[in-house]
């Protein structure tokens, strides 16, 4: 109450900028690369944009009652360095910086980014947890073959993640999808390679807690990795997306959905592909994705009350 809450420098939820891991519960951290992007570029620039929408956010969370910072401690680790315009070198950079955090036995929180940065995440996820479960919110599955002839676009890390054994697939599901398609058969790509899937249309048939009951079923007890692609909310919504489709989300429906995963354990997060280019002047997508991660703050401030 010293400061108003716009002055200083904005870090994630004004959290001490910290780069000494030891007993810190979880780490925000920026991934300020979009190379990986096949349609609008300028994700590099969501970490700051969150950032400076999280100031508003109070460490009281209302509708879970729950202090949030009164068994877990989180600071601001800055930002991961990478290569603009060079995804192999960036991918091995975002996977060797991850490491030291996981080593250090603390929770990262990515922002993005494209969602190209998942694949190195979950890279040194599995290394040190093994195949881990994935619960992905997106509108799009992100399991295409190459894309232009490349194996590694912001369209492909999940099916990579399966093929490179990161995943343990009985374990994990992905939710939302939806939108126009090249052809029928890319409906089946997910399901074929293992992940539960729930289409945007069969999520609104059968209820969003249904939804989350399900993949929080399935996810079990073990280790889990929670990736949200901003584009899984509707562009009404969450305008600022590399690529947007319609028929999605609100704000409210994606924290109901995250409120519902309490139990899962979770060992890694991630929330990609805001693109403050295509934001309104009332950073409209920011402000929403400041307040996604702070539900993925309060899912592991959760597991300790
Ligand atoms: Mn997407
Ligand atoms: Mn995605």
């Amino acid at each position: 109450m010293e400061y108003p809450r716009f002055s200083g420098i904005s870090t994630f939820m004004r959290l001490a900028h910290v780069r000494e891991l030891h007993g810190v519960d979880f780490a925000v951290i920026g991934a300020p690369f979009d190379t990986g992007a096949t349609y609008r570029v300028g994700a590099r620039f969501g970490p700051q944009a969150i950032r400076a929408a999280s100031t508003l956010l109070r460490p009281y969370h209302t509708s879970l009652d729950l202090a949030l910072f009164e068994r877990l401690s989180g600071v601001d680790y800055g930002d991961f360095s990478v290569v603009p315009g060079y995804l192999p070198d960036t991918c091995t950079k975002i996977e060797e910086q991850m490491r030291p955090v996981l080593n250090a036995g603390t929770v990262p929180l990515v922002l993005g980014g494209d969602h190209s940065i998942s694949l190195p995440e979950l890279r040194a996820v599995a290394d040190r947890f093994g195949p881990v479960g994935l619960i992905q919110f997106d509108a799009h599955g992100d399991v295409w073959e190459p894309y232009f002839g490349d194996k590694d676009t912001h369209g492909t890390p999940f099916r990579r993640a399966v093929e490179e054994g990161l995943l343990d697939v009985s374990r994990s599901s992905q939710i939302g999808l939806r939108g126009p398609l090249h052809e029928k058969a890319d409906l089946d790509i997910s399901r074929q390679l293992g992940f539960q899937v729930f289409t945007a249309d069969e999520m609104r048939r059968v209820g969003l807690d249904a939804v989350s009951a399900a993949a929080r079923e399935r996810a079990g007890a073990g280790p889990c990795f929670l990736t949200f692609d901003i584009d899984f909310v509707d562009p009404a919504y969450a305008p600022a997306t590399g690529t947007p489709e319609i028929g999605g989300f609100s704000g409210w429906e994606s924290q109901q959905l995250l409120r519902g995963l309490q139990g899962v354990r979770f060992v890694g997060f991630d929330l990609v592909e805001i693109c403050p280019p295509y934001d309104d002047p009332g950073a409209t997508t920011a402000l929403l994705a400041a307040n996604i991660v702070y539900e993925l703050v309060a899912l592991l401030a959760v597991s300790r009350r």
